[in-house]
């Protein structure tokens, strides 16, 4: 497997609570390397849009409140099979269901307020890589 890149957030309920260093830490010991990281507060709008893709889910409300809620800090990660291993990490989406030792397993208050995003495959990885970060602002 080569090299690839992967988009990461730590989300509102992780940064309110002080655990963006623990979760990269976490990152980095799965051997994933942060070439680009940036703290930011997304408008609604800028919600909507990265996760338009659940427009019609009954939780769109819910996840886009609480994702403009509390800053963000957003990611670039490169390492070898990055965006599998980098879900890895993460853990299931729900932290009942996450295995030992995941971020998730660890840090999630719940399905919602579950403290990390991570690209699901190379396309969505390229697009929200790109949405976020200039690539100047990415170094390898
Ligand atoms: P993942 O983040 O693991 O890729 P999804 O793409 O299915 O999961 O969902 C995106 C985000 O939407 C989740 O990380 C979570 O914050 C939120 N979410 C998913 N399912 C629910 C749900 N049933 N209730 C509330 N929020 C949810």
């Amino acid at each position: 497997m080569a090299v690839q890149r992967t988009f990461s957030i730590i989300k509102p309920d992780a940064t309110k609570r002080n655990l963006t260093g623990a979760i990269t830490a976490k990152l980095e010991e799965a051997g994933l390397r942060v070439v680009a990281s940036k703290r930011i507060r997304l408008t609604l709008e800028q919600a909507q849009t990265f996760y338009a893709v659940h427009k019609d889910r009954p939780f769109f409300g819910e996840l886009t409140e609480y994702m403009t809620s509390e800053p963000i800090v957003v990611q670039v990660l490169e390492g070898e099979d990055a965006i599998a291993k980098n879900r890895e990490v993460m853990g299931a989406t729900n932290p009942a269901e996450a295995a030992e030792g995941t971020i998730r397993k660890e840090f999630a208050l719940s399905i919602g307020e579950n403290s990390v995003h991570g690209s699901d495959g190379p396309d969505t990885a390229k697009e929200e890589i790109a949405y976020f970060f200039s690539g100047l602002e990415i170094v390898g």
